[in-house]
């Protein structure tokens, strides 16, 4: 029987449940893909409720798991499968290699040593990055990565020969680890539904379309548009913005289930840009506005009574190119004042549904249900957005029972 714990995720589910097992007693493992923990929260401008900013919740966590002798975590780690059972679980790991030693925060110098970049993915693609880089500005652990692509070209010796000596490791290897828990807590969250599968909606076709989790990377000041949020085309602010709800959610063509927190996500960010323009008018359309509990609803009636954001109750079935450079056309049925509506916008914003990570990747060993969500068993208990669509808050509450479930199985098997 094993006395640990393993958490496979680093997000605000999982960094919450390793916390609180190892508080509990436990030894506790993290496995996370990333090189850096915090997971879709860290990419958040703000979040729910209070609209604090990511570095609220999440530093705490961070100092909690590097200070306790009870947790030890692996950034660049994929668990490869699990066997065994409740109390007795075997599990394999690979570990990636960061190229870099835990010195290495400062990657100025090797950055400048190259000129090749590519699209930085914490940010959408919004801009570039270099071959070294540090993953996001309150990357924890803090410290630089080295792309596996630049190891392999003449870019990694060169980025190494202008570094500080034993700030780059080209020579690190991918490990395997195995891992003997009794337990087992899968926070393994969400990705964005992938906007270029709802054809109608022509992301990706015309420029300023962009998904809800890209205007949060462009209000958040360490994004790249350093807090304004703007139209990709020309980076000015829009004047007119539309937002897209259930935008592939809610659909037996692509997501089946309600995604919980993305009309709350629209209403936050119509708030953002009322707060950086007194003059834009934003359009929302929807099927219904769905506001669970009594300070989201409060929330929702103050956007409400604002005219200058304007509720549509419709699904955009079809977008098309606008009068002016760069604008769409969303084409909507108005349920409620009948009649096709088609309003022009600088800017749309298509309020994309969470997709589980088990919808595109699974971990051999472990079920999942038909959209993709961890089935819990056993010594096997999913939290956070694994188990359902759910917000920061819930999440962390569902990452707490599920602490307290893996504990209790390894009680009962002890007994
Ligand atoms: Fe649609 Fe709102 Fe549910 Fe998101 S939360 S799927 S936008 S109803």
């Amino acid at each position: 029987m094993s006395e640990s714990i393993l958490v496979v995720g680093g997000g605000f589910s999982g960094l919450t449940a390793a916390v609180e097992a190892a508080e509990m007693g436990y030894n506790v493992f993290i496995i996370e893909k990333e090189s850096y923990m915090g997971g879709r929260v860290a990419q958040l401008n703000k979040y729910f409720p209070k609209l604090c900013p990511p570095s609220c919740g999440l530093e705490i966590n961070y100092k909690r798991i590097k200070t306790s002798p009870k947790i030890t975590f692996y950034n660049l780690a994929e668990v490869e499968s699990v066997s065994g059972g409740p109390g007795d679980f075997n599990v394999k790991v690979k570990v990636n290699p960061r190229y870099t030693t835990p010195q290495c925060n400062n990657c100025a110098p090797g950055a400048e040593a190259v000129t090749t970049e590519t699209p930085n993915e914490f940010n959408f693609g919004m801009n570039m990055r270099k071959p070294l880089y540090m993953p996001n500005m309150m990357a924890f652990p803090n410290q630089c990565v080295l792309d596996p692509a630049a190891v392999s070209s003449g870019d990694g010796q060169r980025i190494k020969d202008t570094m500080p000596e034993g700030h780059v490791d080209l020579d690190q290897k991918a490990e395997i680890i195995d891992l003997n828990v009794g337990a087992i807590i899968m926070a393994t969250g969400w990705n964005p539904y992938d906007a270029t599968k709802m054809d109608n909606l022509c992301f990706g076709k015309y420029e300023n379309i962009v998904t809800n989790m890209m205007v949060e990377r462009m209000a958040s000041p360490s994004g790249p548009t350093e807090g304004k949020i703007v139209r990709p085309s020309d980076k000015e602010e829009p004047k007119t913005v539309g937002f897209v709800q259930c935008a592939g959610s809610r659909d037996e063509n692509h997501l089946k289930y309600c995604s919980y927190i993305c009309c709350m996500a629209t209403l936050k960010q119509a708030c953002y840009l009322r707060e950086q323009s007194e003059d834009v008018e934003i359009y929302i359309f929807y099927i219904d506005i769905r506001s669970p509990g009594l300070k989201y609803e409060r929330f929702y009636k103050n956007v409400k009574e604002d005219k200058k954001v304007h509720f549509i109750k419709g699904k955009v079935a079809e977008v098309k190119e606008g009068s002016s450079p760069g604008s769409v056309v969303l084409i909507a049925e108005d349920t409620i004042g009948g009649g096709k509506i088609e309003q022009e916008v600088d800017l749309a914003v298509l309020a994309t549904g969470m997709q589980p990570t088990g919808a595109t990747t699974q971990i051999p060993g472990i079920e999942y249900n038909s959209d993709g969500f961890v089935v819990s068993k056993e010594g096997i208990i999913p939290c956070g957005c694994a188990k359902r669509p759910i917000d920061v808050v819930s999440s962390a509450q569902s990452a707490t029972a599920a602490a307290l479930k893996a504990v209790q199985t390894l009680v009962r098997r002890a007994g």
